[in-house]
């Protein structure tokens, strides 16, 4: 109860390090119960809702066979924030796959791999 010691994820990645802040949220990946399963991803932060909610857009090629071309498609992931995470417009961020934790939302942000523009 109340224990504020940061737990490991599991996860290893190239700039990726805990956060700095603790936080009582049990549904954070950290210092909470949350799980981390399934795929890892990287994308940009671009919209930021209700507190625990961010939007991240990935932005990916496919090949075109008709054109011999690659055309550029984007995706968005809807992922929760733990409050010892804080993020900004622009962030890249590391995001993890989880159990279902709204109608939308499956992953959770880890951590911010490198800070956006303002
Ligand atoms: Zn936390």
């Amino acid at each position: 109860m109340g224990e504020s010691v940061t737990r490991d994820v599991g996860v290893r990645f190239e700039g990726l390090e805990p956060p700095s802040k603790a936080c009582d949220d049990p549904e954070c990946p950290w210092h909470g119960h949350l799980k981390v399963r399934g795929g890892l991803t990287v994308g940009r932060v671009i919209k930021l809702r209700a507190k625990k909610l961010a939007i991240i857009e990935k932005e990916y090629l496919v090949y075109v066979r008709k054109y011999k071309r690659y055309e550029k498609r984007r995706s968005r992931i809807h992922a929760r924030v733990p409050p010892c995470v804080s993020l900004g417009l622009g962030d890249n961020v590391l995001i993890g796959e989880t159990r279902p934790l709204a109608k939308s939302v499956s992953w959770v942000v880890l951590g911010v791999l490198k800070k956006g523009g303002q």
